[in-house]
Protein backbone atom coordinates (compact mmCIF):
# COMPACT_ATOMS: atom_id res chain seq x y z
CA UNK A 1 0.00 0.00 0.00
CA UNK A 2 0.90 3.75 -0.56
CA UNK A 3 1.19 6.66 2.26
CA UNK A 4 -2.23 7.56 3.37
CA UNK A 5 -1.59 11.18 3.34
CA UNK A 6 -2.07 13.72 0.44
CA UNK A 7 0.84 15.92 -0.53
CA UNK A 8 -0.79 18.76 1.37
CA UNK A 9 1.38 19.70 4.91
CA UNK A 10 1.14 15.24 5.62
CA UNK A 11 2.61 14.21 8.80
CA UNK A 12 6.98 14.48 8.06
CA UNK A 13 8.72 10.95 7.91
CA UNK A 14 11.93 12.63 9.37
CA UNK A 15 10.22 13.80 12.65
CA UNK A 16 8.13 10.74 13.32
CA UNK A 17 12.06 9.02 12.80
CA UNK A 18 12.77 10.71 15.86
CA UNK A 19 11.31 8.61 17.89
CA UNK A 20 13.29 5.87 18.90
CA UNK A 21 10.53 4.18 20.99
CA UNK A 22 11.82 4.28 24.66
CA UNK A 23 8.53 4.60 25.99
CA UNK A 24 9.81 7.84 28.64
CA UNK A 25 6.68 9.67 27.45
CA UNK A 26 4.40 6.99 28.13
CA UNK A 27 3.58 7.90 32.13
CA UNK A 28 3.46 11.62 31.09
CA UNK A 29 0.43 11.02 28.76
CA UNK A 30 -3.02 11.87 30.38
CA UNK A 31 -4.29 9.17 27.92
CA UNK A 32 -2.07 6.65 28.49
CA UNK A 33 -2.49 7.02 32.07
CA UNK A 34 -6.47 6.93 31.85
CA UNK A 35 -6.70 4.01 29.72
CA UNK A 36 -3.58 2.07 29.64
CA UNK A 37 -3.65 1.63 25.90
CA UNK A 38 -0.53 1.81 23.38
CA UNK A 39 -2.28 3.44 20.80
CA UNK A 40 -3.59 6.09 22.90
CA UNK A 41 0.03 7.15 24.25
CA UNK A 42 2.73 9.78 22.40
CA UNK A 43 4.66 6.50 21.41
CA UNK A 44 1.65 4.74 19.71
CA UNK A 45 -0.03 7.61 17.54
CA UNK A 46 3.54 8.45 16.43
CA UNK A 47 3.92 4.48 15.47
CA UNK A 48 0.30 5.11 13.94
CA UNK A 49 2.14 8.27 11.58
CA UNK A 50 4.50 5.86 10.42
CA UNK A 51 2.06 3.00 9.15
CA UNK A 52 0.66 6.21 8.18
CA UNK A 53 3.22 7.26 5.79
CA UNK A 54 3.84 3.30 4.83
CA UNK A 55 0.42 2.69 3.73
CA UNK A 56 0.05 0.56 6.84
CA UNK A 57 -3.39 1.74 8.22
CA UNK A 58 -6.27 3.30 6.75
CA UNK A 59 -7.16 6.85 7.57
CA UNK A 60 -10.32 5.68 8.98
CA UNK A 61 -12.27 6.68 12.28
CA UNK A 62 -10.24 3.89 14.18
CA UNK A 63 -7.44 5.65 12.85
CA UNK A 64 -9.04 9.36 13.23
CA UNK A 65 -10.32 8.40 17.84
CA UNK A 66 -6.72 7.84 18.51
CA UNK A 67 -5.36 11.45 17.08
CA UNK A 68 -9.37 12.87 18.70
CA UNK A 69 -8.86 11.44 21.98
CA UNK A 70 -5.22 13.27 22.20
CA UNK A 71 -5.65 16.17 24.13
CA UNK A 72 -2.35 17.94 22.21
CA UNK A 73 -1.31 19.30 25.76
CA UNK A 74 2.23 18.34 24.79
CA UNK A 75 3.10 17.11 28.21
CA UNK A 76 5.13 14.32 25.89
CA UNK A 77 7.13 16.49 24.76
CA UNK A 78 8.38 17.82 27.73
CA UNK A 79 8.90 14.42 28.25
CA UNK A 80 10.79 13.18 25.09
CA UNK A 81 14.53 13.20 26.03
CA UNK A 82 15.27 12.68 21.94
CA UNK A 83 13.16 15.88 21.38
CA UNK A 84 10.43 14.61 18.92
CA UNK A 85 8.29 17.54 17.62
CA UNK A 86 5.13 15.47 18.05
CA UNK A 87 3.03 18.76 17.87
CA UNK A 88 4.04 19.23 14.44
CA UNK A 89 3.52 15.81 13.66
CA UNK A 90 -0.26 16.05 15.49
CA UNK A 91 -0.83 19.12 13.95
CA UNK A 92 -0.11 17.76 10.03
CA UNK A 93 -1.89 15.03 11.04
CA UNK A 94 -5.30 16.54 12.15
CA UNK A 95 -5.25 18.55 9.24
CA UNK A 96 -5.56 15.38 6.78
CA UNK A 97 -8.20 14.40 8.89
CA UNK A 98 -10.02 17.06 9.04
CA UNK A 99 -10.00 18.15 4.88
CA UNK A 100 -10.19 13.69 4.26
CA UNK A 101 -11.94 11.93 6.65
CA UNK A 102 -16.04 12.30 6.83
CA UNK A 103 -17.51 12.34 10.34
CA UNK A 104 -21.18 10.69 11.23
CA UNK A 105 -23.37 13.89 10.80
CA UNK A 106 -24.28 14.33 14.63
CA UNK A 107 -20.40 14.87 15.34
CA UNK A 108 -20.50 16.60 12.36
CA UNK A 109 -22.66 19.30 13.43
CA UNK A 110 -21.71 19.77 16.83
CA UNK A 111 -17.89 20.23 15.89
CA UNK A 112 -18.86 23.00 13.24
CA UNK A 113 -20.89 24.29 15.68
CA UNK A 114 -18.55 24.64 18.30
CA UNK A 115 -15.92 25.73 15.96
CA UNK A 116 -18.00 28.74 14.00
CA UNK A 117 -19.43 30.29 17.87
CA UNK A 118 -16.16 30.04 19.64
CA UNK A 119 -13.62 32.15 17.29
CA UNK A 120 -16.33 34.90 16.59
CA UNK A 121 -17.15 37.99 19.54
CA UNK A 122 -20.77 38.46 18.28
CA UNK A 123 -21.27 34.90 18.57
CA UNK A 124 -20.68 34.01 21.58
CA UNK A 125 -22.31 37.56 22.63
CA UNK A 126 -25.33 35.95 21.68
CA UNK A 127 -24.21 32.62 23.55
CA UNK A 128 -23.71 35.24 26.73
CA UNK A 129 -27.27 36.56 26.35
CA UNK A 130 -29.18 33.16 25.90
CA UNK A 131 -26.66 31.34 28.99
CA UNK A 132 -27.92 34.86 31.05
CA UNK A 133 -31.97 33.98 30.78
CA UNK A 134 -30.75 30.37 31.22
CA UNK A 135 -29.04 31.25 34.33
CA UNK A 136 -31.76 33.85 35.48
CA UNK A 137 -34.94 31.50 34.98
CA UNK A 138 -32.64 28.35 36.48
CA UNK A 139 -32.98 26.52 33.67
CA UNK A 140 -30.50 24.58 34.72
CA UNK A 141 -32.48 20.94 34.92
CA UNK A 142 -33.45 21.58 31.36
CA UNK A 143 -29.20 20.75 30.21
CA UNK A 144 -29.72 17.38 31.94
CA UNK A 145 -32.10 15.82 28.82
CA UNK A 146 -29.09 17.01 26.26
CA UNK A 147 -26.70 14.54 24.96
CA UNK A 148 -23.39 13.89 26.42
CA UNK A 149 -21.57 16.72 23.82
CA UNK A 150 -24.35 19.22 23.95
CA UNK A 151 -24.58 19.52 27.49
CA UNK A 152 -20.88 19.58 28.48
CA UNK A 153 -21.16 22.80 26.14
CA UNK A 154 -23.72 24.25 28.34
CA UNK A 155 -21.99 23.13 31.61
CA UNK A 156 -19.16 25.11 30.85
CA UNK A 157 -20.61 28.32 30.53
CA UNK A 158 -19.58 30.74 33.68
CA UNK A 159 -22.28 32.67 35.50
CA UNK A 160 -22.11 35.28 33.03
CA UNK A 161 -22.00 39.26 33.65
CA UNK A 162 -24.45 40.25 30.56
CA UNK A 163 -22.87 43.95 30.85
CA UNK A 164 -19.32 42.37 31.04
CA UNK A 165 -19.72 40.82 28.20
CA UNK A 166 -21.76 43.01 25.64
CA UNK A 167 -19.55 46.01 26.21
CA UNK A 168 -16.42 46.47 23.77
CA UNK A 169 -12.71 46.70 25.39
CA UNK A 170 -11.26 49.64 25.75
CA UNK A 171 -8.32 50.27 22.89
CA UNK A 172 -5.66 52.10 24.46
CA UNK A 173 -4.22 52.42 27.72
CA UNK A 174 -1.55 55.41 27.93
CA UNK A 175 1.21 56.52 30.17
CA UNK A 176 3.93 59.26 30.28
CA UNK A 177 7.11 58.38 28.24
CA UNK A 178 6.02 54.60 28.26
CA UNK A 179 9.03 51.97 27.94
CA UNK A 180 7.25 50.16 25.26
CA UNK A 181 4.01 50.03 23.01
CA UNK A 182 2.69 46.63 23.41
CA UNK A 183 -0.14 45.52 21.19
CA UNK A 184 -2.92 42.90 23.68
CA UNK A 185 -4.44 40.44 22.03
CA UNK A 186 -8.04 40.71 22.64
CA UNK A 187 -9.19 37.40 21.19
CA UNK A 188 -12.30 35.76 21.47
CA UNK A 189 -13.45 33.65 24.58
CA UNK A 190 -11.26 35.95 27.05
CA UNK A 191 -12.65 39.18 25.47
CA UNK A 192 -16.50 38.37 25.89
CA UNK A 193 -16.52 36.41 29.09
CA UNK A 194 -12.93 36.82 30.92
CA UNK A 195 -12.72 40.55 30.14
CA UNK A 196 -11.34 41.24 33.35
CA UNK A 197 -8.28 39.53 32.85
CA UNK A 198 -7.33 41.70 29.84
CA UNK A 199 -8.17 44.91 31.59
CA UNK A 200 -5.76 43.58 34.33
CA UNK A 201 -3.32 43.03 32.20
CA UNK A 202 -3.65 46.07 30.33
CA UNK A 203 -3.80 48.28 34.02
CA UNK A 204 -0.34 46.02 35.15
CA UNK A 205 1.46 46.71 32.29
CA UNK A 206 0.43 50.52 32.51
CA UNK A 207 1.56 50.55 35.92
CA UNK A 208 4.95 49.02 34.55
CA UNK A 209 5.35 51.88 32.08
CA UNK A 210 3.94 50.45 28.93
CA UNK A 211 1.62 52.23 26.36
CA UNK A 212 -0.78 49.34 25.88
CA UNK A 213 -3.28 49.20 22.67
CA UNK A 214 -6.04 46.43 21.36
CA UNK A 215 -5.84 46.34 17.76
CA UNK A 216 -9.10 46.79 16.46
CA UNK A 217 -8.31 44.09 13.46
CA UNK A 218 -7.00 41.28 16.15
CA UNK A 219 -9.94 38.83 17.06
CA UNK A 220 -9.21 35.10 17.40
CA UNK A 221 -6.03 33.97 16.45
CA UNK A 222 -6.80 30.67 14.98
CA UNK A 223 -5.51 28.63 17.80
CA UNK A 224 -8.88 27.06 18.12
CA UNK A 225 -9.35 26.07 14.49
CA UNK A 226 -5.56 24.81 14.35
CA UNK A 227 -5.65 22.53 17.28
CA UNK A 228 -8.67 21.04 15.12
CA UNK A 229 -7.30 20.64 12.09
CA UNK A 230 -8.80 23.50 10.07
CA UNK A 231 -5.94 25.14 8.22
CA UNK A 232 -7.12 28.01 6.31
CA UNK A 233 -9.58 29.20 8.58
CA UNK A 234 -6.34 28.97 11.04
CA UNK A 235 -4.02 30.51 8.20
CA UNK A 236 -6.37 33.49 7.52
CA UNK A 237 -6.90 34.19 10.97
CA UNK A 238 -2.69 34.18 11.71
CA UNK A 239 -2.78 36.62 8.84
CA UNK A 240 -5.06 39.19 9.79
CA UNK A 241 -3.55 39.10 13.62
CA UNK A 242 0.01 39.42 12.33
CA UNK A 243 -1.37 42.40 10.04
CA UNK A 244 -3.20 44.17 13.14
CA UNK A 245 -0.21 44.21 15.48
CA UNK A 246 2.29 45.58 12.78
CA UNK A 247 3.08 48.80 14.42
CA UNK A 248 3.51 47.60 18.20
CA UNK A 249 6.98 46.65 19.56
CA UNK A 250 5.70 43.45 21.41
CA UNK A 251 2.41 41.14 21.25
CA UNK A 252 1.35 40.58 24.55
CA UNK A 253 -1.24 37.45 24.95
CA UNK A 254 -2.70 36.57 28.56
CA UNK A 255 -4.09 33.53 27.14
CA UNK A 256 -2.11 30.75 27.01
CA UNK A 257 -3.31 28.69 24.06
CA UNK A 258 -3.55 31.64 21.62
CA UNK A 259 0.50 32.84 22.95
CA UNK A 260 1.39 29.13 22.12
CA UNK A 261 -0.68 28.98 18.63
CA UNK A 262 0.63 32.77 17.92
CA UNK A 263 4.33 31.44 18.62
CA UNK A 264 3.83 28.71 15.97
CA UNK A 265 3.01 30.83 12.88
CA UNK A 266 6.01 30.05 10.95
CA UNK A 267 5.24 26.74 11.06
CA UNK A 268 1.62 27.29 9.97
CA UNK A 269 2.16 29.34 7.10
CA UNK A 270 6.01 28.47 6.68
CA UNK A 271 7.67 31.25 6.87
CA UNK A 272 6.20 33.80 5.30
CA UNK A 273 6.12 37.24 7.19
CA UNK A 274 5.33 34.73 10.66
CA UNK A 275 8.74 34.69 12.34
CA UNK A 276 9.62 37.85 12.66
CA UNK A 277 5.79 38.58 14.41
CA UNK A 278 6.17 35.13 16.47
CA UNK A 279 9.71 36.61 17.77
CA UNK A 280 7.44 39.57 19.27
CA UNK A 281 4.66 37.78 20.63
CA UNK A 282 5.36 36.94 24.51
CA UNK A 283 3.03 36.23 27.28
CA UNK A 284 2.19 38.95 29.63
CA UNK A 285 4.55 36.90 32.60
CA UNK A 286 7.32 36.87 30.54
CA UNK A 287 7.26 40.37 29.52
CA UNK A 288 6.66 41.24 33.07
CA UNK A 289 9.27 39.14 34.64
CA UNK A 290 11.78 40.59 31.62
CA UNK A 291 10.32 44.47 33.40
CA UNK A 292 12.54 45.59 35.74
CA UNK A 293 9.45 46.20 38.70
CA UNK A 294 8.77 50.14 38.50
CA UNK A 295 4.97 49.59 40.86
CA UNK A 296 4.75 48.78 44.38
CA UNK A 297 2.92 45.70 45.09
CA UNK A 298 1.47 45.94 48.19
CA UNK A 299 0.31 42.95 50.31
CA UNK A 300 -2.53 40.27 49.26
CA UNK A 301 -3.30 38.02 52.64
CA UNK A 302 -4.00 34.95 50.09
CA UNK A 303 -3.26 31.03 49.52
CA UNK A 304 -2.68 30.56 46.16
CA UNK A 305 -2.76 27.30 44.00
CA UNK A 306 -0.87 27.94 41.02
CA UNK A 307 -2.21 25.42 37.80
CA UNK A 308 0.11 24.66 35.20
CA UNK A 309 -2.00 25.74 31.91
CA UNK A 310 -0.07 22.79 29.19
CA UNK A 311 0.15 25.29 26.78
CA UNK A 312 2.18 27.17 28.62
CA UNK A 313 4.11 24.94 30.74
CA UNK A 314 4.66 22.82 27.77
CA UNK A 315 3.84 24.46 24.80
CA UNK A 316 6.05 27.59 25.39
CA UNK A 317 8.30 26.37 28.31
CA UNK A 318 6.97 28.88 30.89
CA UNK A 319 6.62 27.69 34.23
CA UNK A 320 8.94 30.02 36.41
CA UNK A 321 7.94 33.72 35.27
CA UNK A 322 4.25 33.12 36.63
CA UNK A 323 5.46 31.88 40.23
CA UNK A 324 7.97 34.17 40.10
CA UNK A 325 4.98 36.96 39.79
CA UNK A 326 3.06 35.44 42.66
CA UNK A 327 5.99 35.21 45.05
CA UNK A 328 6.68 38.50 44.68
CA UNK A 329 3.26 39.93 45.99
CA UNK A 330 3.74 40.12 50.03
CA UNK A 331 2.01 38.44 51.99
CA UNK A 332 0.63 35.81 48.95
CA UNK A 333 1.33 31.93 49.68
CA UNK A 334 2.17 30.15 46.35
CA UNK A 335 1.09 26.66 46.83
CA UNK A 336 1.58 24.02 44.03
CA UNK A 337 -0.62 21.36 43.09
CA UNK A 338 0.46 17.43 43.15
CA UNK A 339 1.10 16.23 39.21
CA UNK A 340 0.40 19.79 38.60
CA UNK A 341 1.89 19.27 34.86
CA UNK A 342 -1.28 16.95 34.18
CA UNK A 343 -3.65 18.32 31.74
CA UNK A 344 -7.15 19.38 33.92
CA UNK A 345 -9.28 18.33 29.93
CA UNK A 346 -9.92 21.40 29.16
CA UNK A 347 -7.50 21.38 25.88
CA UNK A 348 -8.83 23.88 23.42
CA UNK A 349 -12.12 22.41 22.29
CA UNK A 350 -11.38 19.07 23.83
CA UNK A 351 -13.89 19.32 26.55
CA UNK A 352 -16.57 19.96 24.48
CA UNK A 353 -15.22 16.73 22.21
CA UNK A 354 -14.54 14.42 24.43
CA UNK A 355 -16.49 14.97 27.45
CA UNK A 356 -16.02 12.10 29.29
CA UNK A 357 -12.46 11.71 29.21
CA UNK A 358 -12.20 15.77 29.92
CA UNK A 359 -14.59 15.60 32.69
CA UNK A 360 -12.36 12.62 34.46
CA UNK A 361 -8.82 14.88 34.22
CA UNK A 362 -11.49 17.65 35.29
CA UNK A 363 -12.16 15.66 38.15
CA UNK A 364 -9.04 14.39 39.38
CA UNK A 365 -7.44 18.00 39.14
CA UNK A 366 -10.28 19.07 41.49
CA UNK A 367 -9.44 16.54 43.53
CA UNK A 368 -5.64 17.59 43.68
CA UNK A 369 -6.73 20.99 44.36
CA UNK A 370 -9.08 19.72 47.20
CA UNK A 371 -6.41 18.16 49.44
CA UNK A 372 -4.58 21.65 49.56
CA UNK A 373 -5.58 24.47 51.99
CA UNK A 374 -6.06 27.09 49.32
CA UNK A 375 -8.18 30.12 48.77
CA UNK A 376 -8.35 29.71 45.36
CA UNK A 377 -6.61 28.55 41.90
CA UNK A 378 -4.29 30.59 40.01
CA UNK A 379 -4.40 29.63 36.05
CA UNK A 380 -3.50 31.56 33.02
CA UNK A 381 -5.77 30.31 30.03
CA UNK A 382 -9.68 30.81 29.92
CA UNK A 383 -9.81 26.90 28.86
CA UNK A 384 -8.50 25.85 32.16
CA UNK A 385 -10.24 28.71 34.35
CA UNK A 386 -13.63 27.05 33.09
CA UNK A 387 -12.80 23.10 33.21
CA UNK A 388 -11.12 24.13 36.91
CA UNK A 389 -13.99 25.85 37.72
CA UNK A 390 -16.60 23.24 37.03
CA UNK A 391 -15.05 20.98 39.13
CA UNK A 392 -14.16 22.35 42.40
CA UNK A 393 -15.90 25.58 44.47
CA UNK A 394 -12.58 27.94 44.85
CA UNK A 395 -12.45 30.73 42.50
CA UNK A 396 -10.11 30.28 39.85
CA UNK A 397 -8.21 34.10 38.72
CA UNK A 398 -5.36 34.62 36.07
CA UNK A 399 -2.60 35.61 37.93
CA UNK A 400 -1.95 39.20 36.76
CA UNK A 401 -5.15 39.62 38.75
CA UNK A 402 -3.52 38.71 41.73
CA UNK A 403 -0.73 41.16 40.48
CA UNK A 404 -3.05 43.69 39.58
CA UNK A 405 -4.64 43.84 42.97
CA UNK A 406 -1.92 44.05 44.37
CA UNK A 407 -0.91 46.94 42.94
CA UNK A 408 -3.95 48.76 43.27
CA UNK A 409 -3.87 48.03 46.67
CA UNK A 410 -7.62 46.45 46.90
CA UNK A 411 -9.27 42.84 47.05
CA UNK A 412 -9.75 40.55 44.03
CA UNK A 413 -13.37 41.75 44.08
CA UNK A 414 -12.59 45.32 44.51
CA UNK A 415 -10.15 44.73 40.96
CA UNK A 416 -12.89 43.33 38.99
CA UNK A 417 -15.47 45.26 40.35
CA UNK A 418 -12.97 48.09 39.06
CA UNK A 419 -12.30 46.39 35.76
CA UNK A 420 -16.83 46.07 35.02
CA UNK A 421 -16.74 49.86 34.98
CA UNK A 422 -13.40 50.34 32.50
S1 LIG B 1 -0.25 15.66 23.50
FE1 LIG B 1 -0.84 14.98 25.59
S2 LIG B 1 -2.52 13.50 25.25
FE2 LIG B 1 -1.49 13.78 23.26
S3 LIG B 1 0.04 12.15 23.14
FE3 LIG B 1 1.09 13.95 24.03
S4 LIG B 1 0.90 13.71 26.26
FE4 LIG B 1 -0.60 12.32 25.30
S1 LIG C 1 8.14 10.29 21.73
FE1 LIG C 1 10.14 10.51 22.71
S2 LIG C 1 9.85 9.68 24.79
FE2 LIG C 1 8.12 8.96 23.55
S3 LIG C 1 8.75 6.95 22.79
FE3 LIG C 1 9.32 8.45 21.20
S4 LIG C 1 11.45 9.01 21.67
FE4 LIG C 1 10.64 8.00 23.51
Amino acid sequence: MSNVFDESHPPSRALADDCVHCGFCLPACPTYQLWGEEMDSPRGRIHLISLGLDGEVALDRTFVEHFDACLGCMACTTACPSGVDYASLLEATRGQIERRVPRPVGEALHRDLVLTVLPRRWALRAVALVGWVHQRLGLAALTQALPDRWRALAELLPQVDLGAALRPLRRQWTTDAPRMRVGLLAGCVQSVFFREVHEATARVLVAEGCEVVVPPGAGCCGALSHHAGRDDDARRRARETIEAFADVDRVVVDAAGCGSSMKRYAQLLDGEAASDFSSRVCDVHELLDELEPRAKRHPLPLRVAYHDACHLAHGQGIRGEPRRLLRAIPGLTLVEVPEGDTCCGSAGIYNLTQPEPAAALGRAKAERIDGLDVDLVAAANPGCALQIQRHQGRPVVHPVQLLDASLRATSLAGASEGAARG
